[in-house]
């Protein structure tokens, strides 16, 4: 039977197993049926993101249930599917080599034109067929799966289903596939509990063993994952400079101001050549190219760090710090404190960052395991249909009494 994981990341980005069930089959209807039953049962009002892997048959069913989230899927088998698709196509290895190249580069666009562009470059190094296949299949769906709509998502960028297939493979490795359901069941409890009390050690060393903060306050109220990146990003704000307009605030780092003051004084030198309103102009598109090139080569955790980024009401930030990680950046902590605010730190972060939204549950780690009483049944003839489902109900009761 397939097993159905559901995951989440707590406040110190750990995974966090908070469902899991055995089903008859992945279709539509049984996936909308599991989630009906995990949204009824828990409050996924917070829930942003999803990240699965291409099934269409879950990914309709998180969109019927959770029409407020969004879904994306997992980089790896993105890449996989189109690896198993230009594999089968009928070409020289070559044209097959040069398919996935482009495939991989569409992966990887962080902006929507420039996706656009690299399309094109599909459209000319592919069949006919395989860029008909691309639109029906990728490109209807294109905010799921490439970079410029990822870096603008909640999703502590992640851009893989890694944590679900490291939990999986535990599970493989320590449940029996022919064993008795109820000694399954069993085990399956046992690395939930394991790898929680795992997590929970964690938690309790670093709460209770703490180093000397220069934000002792946010030390008490924060998880210590956010704590140590608040206080980052304070030391990251003062480099940055900012100037008030209409719309909210401006934030610029400090170096890159003085690298356009450079430029300017370059422009004024010229003037005499080429016009100083041409020269200004043309400063101002390559500080703009300069600061794009250095985000893009910034990596997963990129941000706009030479070009200006607004802060909207001291809040919102266009940057991806704060687009997917929900964590208050550098340019709003600057905009604050350029306006001179004297409204607490606490009040602007997410409540996913609050202890008190992620309890140190030390009781886990003293509770006792879950009891479960294992019977080894032995018939010597066939049992009938309705006494396998008596005895089935026997144990799924028992195994519903440990879990609740
Ligand atoms: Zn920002």
């Amino acid at each position: 039977m397939p097993v159905m994981t559901i995951m989440c990341v707590d406040g110190n980005l750990e995974s966090r197993v908070v469902a899991f069930a055995l089903i008859s089959e992945e279709s539509r209807q049984m996936y909308e049926t599991m989630f009906r039953l995990f949204d009824e049962t828990n409050d996924c009002s917070g829930v942003q993101t999803f990240m699965v892997d291409k099934c269409m048959a879950e990914i309709s069913a998180l969109d019927q249930i959770f029409p407020h989230a969004f879904v994306e899927l997992c980089h790896f088998h993105v890449l996989d599917a189109f690896k198993r698709k230009i594999n089968s196509l009928d070409c020289r290895a070559e044209e097959k080599d040069e398919v996935r190249r482009v495939v991989s580069k569409l992966c990887e666009c962080r902006r929507e034109n420039e996706y656009e562009e690299v399309k094109e470059e599909l459209r000319e190094a592919s069949s006919e067929s395989f860029f008909q296949y691309f639109l029906r299949n990728w490109d209807v769906m294109k905010e799921r799966w490439v970079m410029f709509a990822r870096q603008s998502r909640v999703n502590f960028v992640d851009r893989t289903s890694n944590r679900i297939e490291s939990f999986h493979q535990k599970l493989k490795q320590e449940v029996a596939r022919m064993g008795p359901l109820d000694l399954m069941f069993y085990n399956i409890l046992l690395i939930l509990r394991t790898l929680d009390n795992k997590i929970t050690h964690q938690n309790f060393s670093s709460t209770f063993r703490k180093v000397p903060s220069s934000r002792p306050h946010l030390q008490k109220v924060v998880t210590p994952y956010a704590h140590a990146c608040l206080v980052a990003e304070v030391q990251r704000s003062q480099r940055f400079v900012c100037r008030v307009v209409p719309e909210g605030v401006l934030v610029r780092e400090r170096e890159a101001q003085a690298g356009e003051e450079r430029e300017a004084q370059a422009g004024e030198e010229r003037e005499t050549q080429a016009g100083e309103e041409h020269e200004a102009q043309a400063g101002e598109e390559r500080e703009t190219q300069a600061g794009e090139e250095h985000e893009a080569q910034a990596g997963e955790e990129h941000e706009a760090q030479a070009g200006e980024v607004l802060v909207i009401n001291v809040k919102v930030c266009s940057c991806s710090i704060f687009r997917t990680k929900l964590l208050l950046c550098r340019h709003i902590l600057a905009a604050r404190s350029h306006l001179n605010l004297k409204l607490p730190l606490l009040d602007l972060i997410h409540k996913r960052w609050l202890q008190s939204e992620n309890p140190l549950t030390i009781t886990s780690l003293v509770a006792p395991a879950p009891s479960i009483s294992v019977v080894q049944i032995c018939y010597r003839n066939p049992l009938s249909r309705p006494a396998k489902h008596v005895q089935a109900k026997i144990i799924t009761d028992q195994i519903a009494d440990a879990v609740g």
